[in-house]
């Protein structure tokens, strides 16, 4: 197959001859505008690789000196991407939905309903423990007074006689014909004469049902759970939407969530830093854990206490974060007596530079 009588063009043609000679080749074989046409089609397809090939001129000049091997590999006639025939109209003005495609065909068909996305507020141990609840969620729903269809109780929508339920409205304009959306029925094929008065002709009402949420333990902030089925009606017996439940942490006075871990501050006394200790601290969800404070403690240490976190979210194992338990020493404000001539007895007692390290720092920059 020689490419360039494909194309119609001559060995010589310009990049710009190319492409003019594509666009109207194309738009005379687009399946779309040759429905049921096995042979346009193939046509069509013959088309699309010449032109891949011929607009780019590394590929052109490859197929000009050994044609050969441009079947087989990769560069086979047709994939099953015909492209958007609309880019074939970029030049026509705006002619819309030429053949009514989509106006005729998506509306009419059963579509599925909107998904939704409601918020849910939860006490931080509620998101901890896991917790099942309701949360209203304002859906469109089938009316039940006309189950749907819009059309009266005791009438129901028929087709429409002006596009005979097809929804597009045909003119000829020289090889394929112009389809505009028929405007009696806005392109939907059925007109409805008497609506349902409650739900005005539309088949759907607004209602705020409630639905009933597992959230799992562990569940974080803006965590998003999804509820098949649970959102918007679907219209002409499409399928209802989903339903997404976003949570709202509330916060916790103490503990700060990092991933599936928990962060508490804990104040130490100096005594405590210095010697080292056992401390009590909160555990989120209840209770206290014990902590072993090393001797010589620096303030902002970081503690791990493996397993006092958050349940992990997906594990079935019961996995757990870790808690940190970051220390922040406290220096009193004020001493007794006693506690002062002991901090002095100290300071005697101690020759320590303890700013020698930033001084050296300073120095050698
Ligand atoms: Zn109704
Ligand atoms: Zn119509």
């Amino acid at each position: 197959m020689d490419l360039y009588k494909v194309l119609e063009v001559s060995k010589k043609a310009s990049q710009d001859e190319i492409r003019r000679s594509y666009r109207r080749l194309a738009r005379k074989y687009h399946p779309d505008a040759n429905p049921g046409d096995q042979q346009a089609e193939n046509r069509f397809k013959e088309i699309q690789h010449a032109y891949e090939v011929l607009s780019r001129p590394e590929k052109r000049r490859e197929y000009d000196e050994g044609p050969r091997t441009f079947f087989g590999s990769g560069g086979q006639p047709g994939g099953a991407d015909f492209g958007d025939f609309s880019d074939l109209l970029g030049g026509f003005g705006n002619l819309g939905d030429v053949f009514g495609r989509s106006t005729a065909t998506t509306q009419r068909s059963p579509a599925k309903g909107e998904n939704i996305t409601v918020n849910v507020r939860l006490s931080f141990e509620d998101a901890l423990n896991g917790v099942t609840t309701r949360v209203g969620v304002p859906v469109e729903e089938a009316c039940g007074e006309c189950g749907g269809t819009g059309a009266a109780p005791g009438t129901s929508p028929r087709a429409c006689p002006d596009c005979g339920g097809r929804g597009v409205q045909s003119r000829d304009q020289g090889f394929f014909a112009l389809s505009t959306p028929c405007s009696r029925c806005g392109g939907e094929g059925i007109i409805i004469e008497r609506p349902c008065s409650v739900c005005s002709g539309k088949g759907r009402v607004r209602k705020t049902r409630q639905v009933k949420v597992r959230i799992p333990a562990g569940a974080r902030d803006k965590m998003k759970v999804r509820i098949p089925g649970r959102g918007n009606a679907g219209t002409k017996g499409g399928p209802a939407g989903d339903l997404y439940v976003v949570t709202r942490v509330e916060e916790h006075p103490v503990f700060r969530r990092r991933g599936d871990d928990f962060v508490v501050r804990v104040p130490v006394s100096i005594v405590e830093a210095a010697l080292g200790a056992r401390i009590e601290v909160p555990r989120p969800g209840g209770g206290t854990v014990k902590v072993k404070l090393p001797a010589g403690t620096q303030d902002g240490k970081q503690l791990k206490v493996r397993g006092a976190g958050a349940p992990k979210a997906r594990s079935d194992g019961g996995e757990k974060g870790d808690l940190i338990v970051r220390v922040g020493v406290v220096v009193p404000r004020k001493l007794k007596r006693r506690e002062r001539e002991i901090l002095e007895a100290l300071a005697e007692e101690r020759d320590e530079d303890v700013r020698e390290d930033l001084f050296k720092k300073v120095g050698s920059s």
